[in-house]
């Protein structure tokens, strides 16, 4: 039986990880799908603490790999398919290969995905002028105009931000209404490098020469006509999916499919903690999911540590 098991390998995992592993714990982390999370597919890395040249995200994650096993972490490279409450109030944890591991804790890092359109070229385009993150993203497009595509909060945020660096934010949507909270869409609308364009959707991302985005192709959602708009970079900012299928017989999550933290870190499940964007759609940074990664596994520790488990 293990004290606890972390699943996942971002930001939250792995300091949980580090975390664990110095208050001895020995933690197992299941990797996932994607080893190191969603900072695996950016280039550099800005705004995180202690880099004041950045870092590239891939780095960063290896590094903070680098600095759990070093404490005693043991990585496997499975991906978690299952977790189910046993009587005795451990935890078995099913995956994809082999037989389930049993757990007295579990925190639960898998993050989330951000959504994208489907269209064919897509996976190509990723870091190449295709992004879901301003904030990593944004400063590598000065002067160039650049597309926001989604008619929420993240999206209006995104642009705001955006107005910083770009010659001009088209901020596409599929109605003629923001979905955005009143505030947030007045001040996007309001700032004169936004131009928002109604009713559209993009239908086609078309890259240059060197496979990097040189313009989308927008269809009319009242018309179906199509125009072409040249642009250097698409955030797409349409919501994200958080990876909390596996668990959701198992605790409390909101209608998005985050799962809820009740006290501290701790689910609707004594002894289930989630940290990171599983459990956050508000801020979603590497540095938050980091301190809630630190944040669940002092509050697994003190946990175990109540029912005598060290
Ligand atoms: P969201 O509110 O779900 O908005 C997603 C937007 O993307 C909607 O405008 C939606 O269009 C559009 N969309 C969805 N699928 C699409 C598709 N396939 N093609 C084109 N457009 C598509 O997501 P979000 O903006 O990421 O916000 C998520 C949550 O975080 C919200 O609760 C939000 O309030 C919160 N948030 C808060 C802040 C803040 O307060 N500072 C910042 C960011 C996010 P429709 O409108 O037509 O459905």
């Amino acid at each position: 039986m293990e004290k606890v098991i972390i699943i996942g390998t971002g930001c939250a995992g792995y300091t949980a990880a580090i975390y664990a592993a110095r208050a001895n714990l020995s933690p197992l982390v299941l990797a996932g799908s994607q080893i190191g999370g969603q900072l695996t597919t950016t280039t550099e890395v800005e705004n995180f603490p202690g880099f004041p040249e950045g870092v590239m995200g891939p780095d960063l994650m290896f590094k903070m790999q680098e600095q759990a096993t070093r404490f005693g972490a043991r990585i496997e490279y499975d991906s978690v398919t299952k977790v189910a409450r046993e009587d005795d109030g451990s935890f078995s944890v099913h995956t994809g290969g082999g037989e389930p591991r049993q757990a007295r804790a579990v925190i639960v890092a898998t993050g989330a995905a951000p959504r994208h359109l489907g269209l064919p070229n897509e996976k190509e385009l990723i870091g190449r002028g295709l992004t879901s993150c301003a904030t990593c993203d944004g400063a590598f497009y000065r002067d160039v105009p650049v597309a926001v595509i989604g008619g929420g909060d993240s999206a209006c945020e995104e642009a705001g931000f955006l107005t910083k660096f770009a010659s001009k934010v088209y901020l596409i949507h599929r109605r003629d209404e923001l979905r955005a909270s009143k505030i947030m869409a007045d001040r996007a609308l309001a700032n004169p490098k936004i131009e928002p364009v109604w009713n559209s959707v993009v239908s086609e991302y078309l890259a240059n020469d060197e496979g990097k985005m040189r313009a989308i192709k927008l269809q009319s959602t009242v018309d179906d006509s199509q125009s072409e708009l040249e642009v250097a970079c698409v955030f797409v900012a349409i919501g994200h999916i958080p990876n909390s299928n596996f668990v959701a017989d198992l605790c409390e999550r909101d209608d998005n499919g985050y799962i809820l933290q009740k006290k501290g870190t701790m689910t609707s499940v004594d002894g289930l903690f989630a940290a990171g964007d599983v459990a956050d759609h508000v801020y979603r940074q590497a540095v938050t999911a980091a301190g809630q990664g630190c944040a669940a596994s002092l509050d697994a520790e003190r946990w175990l540590a109540d029912r005598g488990i060290h």
